[in-house]
């Protein structure tokens, strides 16, 4: 791969990474896509949750339409919302945008990671399954690295909070058209979900790592509760979890002619861990931002910065906040209390109060 030179390089083919590379590829430019996983999507890490405003982008992946959200609260009490979005097929998802990329003409690479950078050189160091490492010569670097987001720590950045995620996928007995949330102390620094796909569950649990190193047992807890209740079947269809930041948006999301989207950019909501419609959305833009800053417009990344501050900075601001108090909260008297996760949930209009 030596010697190779492209004007954007995109790190990361998830949802952020495919709609960026799509975005610059459309625009003419030579787009080189990398990802690390030898099967974009695979495995799925998510509960499979779009709003209604991904449609356009969901539609190859459509499994059924979510009416509301039920939260359930410790006392029991249930509070019934509207939570109008779709279940996907997240592994379809992340496949159908990475091919759009492709169409567009966007090279993508599987099986490859980044394994350096010299950002004074604008080279980065490559490495595909079994080959030698190779060096890639960029004009402006796309940082759609998830989570853990390597071009960050390259680059000296600090890592981004998270929280840890266990998931089973079982089957789902009855149709259902809601979402279920149980917000109780015995999930300290999350929640817990049944996300309903067809007839599967998508039911986890989110919580801070250091509050419940075990999460297998509640998960497990919770699932033995929805078998008996008959609304889900005791086979285990699938496994997964993976990392949520929870940080908010990083102080900047953009250094020289390396920007950062979904993510890797602390995009992800803090309280809810929503992050496939912000990584589209910052994926697309960072694309047409880089479109427009090697068109010579000086001040297309900064302009990319400050419109996604624009359109997320307050409700990730709010949500830090909401957490940090929530985190005060947790294994103590007040964490049994609905008026507590009142404050703590999106659902209720107390988590929206000053
Ligand atoms: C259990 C769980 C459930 C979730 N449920 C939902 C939900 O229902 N709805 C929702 O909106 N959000 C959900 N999320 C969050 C959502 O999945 C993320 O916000 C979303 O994936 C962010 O997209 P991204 O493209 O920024 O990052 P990612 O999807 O994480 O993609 C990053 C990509 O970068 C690649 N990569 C990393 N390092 C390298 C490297 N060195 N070289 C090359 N490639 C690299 C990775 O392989 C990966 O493919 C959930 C998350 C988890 C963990």
């Amino acid at each position: 791969m030596s010697g190779v030179t492209c004007d954007v390089l995109v790190v990361g083919l998830g949802p952020a990474g495919a709609a960026a590379a799509g975005a610059a590829a459309r625009a003419g430019l030579s787009v080189l896509a990398i990802d690390k996983r030898r099967q974009l999507g695979e495995p799925v890490q998510c509960a499979e949750f779009v709003p209604l405003a991904m449609g356009r982008y969901a539609k190859d992946a459509f499994v059924q339409r979510i009416i509301g959200m039920r939260s359930i609260l410790p006392s029991g009490v249930i509070e019934q919302s509207d939570f109008p979005g779709f279940m996907i097929d997240r592994g379809a998802f992340d496949r159908a945008l990475a091919a759009q990329a492709a169409q567009s003409g966007a090279r993508l690479r599987t099986q490859t990671a980044l394994k350096g950078l010299d950002t004074g050189r604008s080279e980065a160091v490559l490495r595909g399954a079994g080959q030698e490492a190779g060096t890639v010569r960029y004009r402006v670097l796309i940082a759609a690295d998830g989570p853990h987001s390597p071009v960050a720590r390259m680059i000296g950045w600090p890592a981004i909070p998270t929280v840890e995620t266990r998931q089973y996928s079982l089957p789902l007995l009855k149709p259902y058209g809601d979402t279920d949330i149980w917000l109780s102390d015995a999930y300290p620094g999350g929640y817990a979900w049944l996300f309903p796909k067809g007839d599967v569950a998508n039911v986890g649990l989110g919580a801070d790592a250091h509050l419940l190193p075990d999460m297998k047992t509640p998960l497990d807890m919770l699932c033995a509760q929805l078998i008996r209740e008959g609304v889900v079947g005791d086979k285990i269809l699938a496994r997964t979890g993976g990392a949520i930041p929870v940080g908010g948006l990083r102080p900047s999301l953009v250094q020289e002619n390396i920007l950062f989207a979904g993510d890797a950019a602390g995009l992800t909501h803090p309280i809810t861990g929503a992050g496939i419609a912000s990584a589209v959305v910052s994926g697309e833009r960072a694309g047409r931002a880089a479109t427009e800053f090697l068109g010579g417009k000086q001040d297309a990344l900064a302009e990319f910065e400050e419109d996604m501050r624009d359109a997320f900075e307050d409700s990730l601001t709010r949500a830090v906040a909401r957490r940090r108090w929530l985190m005060a909260r947790w294994h103590t008297p007040a964490a049994l209390l609905d008026a507590t996760h009142k404050r703590g949930w999106v659902a209720f209009r107390e988590y929206f109060a000053a």
